[in-house]
């Protein structure tokens, strides 16, 4: 009597962890999608993003590729 109630329950949690699992892929699947695409849409805020404030003025201006080097804008260098 207990293994007959056990057993639809265990089929029922089995089948609950592949759904879990696959709901997982699709997620991770959706995810990696999503780094994709906004790594591209990040690449394209870039400009914005590299906004970075003058230490001496605090002008905003855009960062060029070495950031740590410059925080200071083109007019206070
Ligand atoms: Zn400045």
């Amino acid at each position: 009597m207990k293994d007959e109630i056990n057993i639809p329950l265990q089929k029922e949690e089995d089948f609950v962890a592949a759904n879990i699992r696959r709901d997982n892929y699709s997620r991770i699947r959706d995810l990696q999608a999503l780094e994709f695409n906004t790594a591209i849409a990040g690449r394209l805020l870039a400009k914005d993003k590299s906004q970075i404030k003058c230490e001496k003025c605090g002008k905003e201006f855009a960062a060029e590729t070495s950031i740590n080097e410059l925080l200071k804008c083109p007019d206070c260098r």
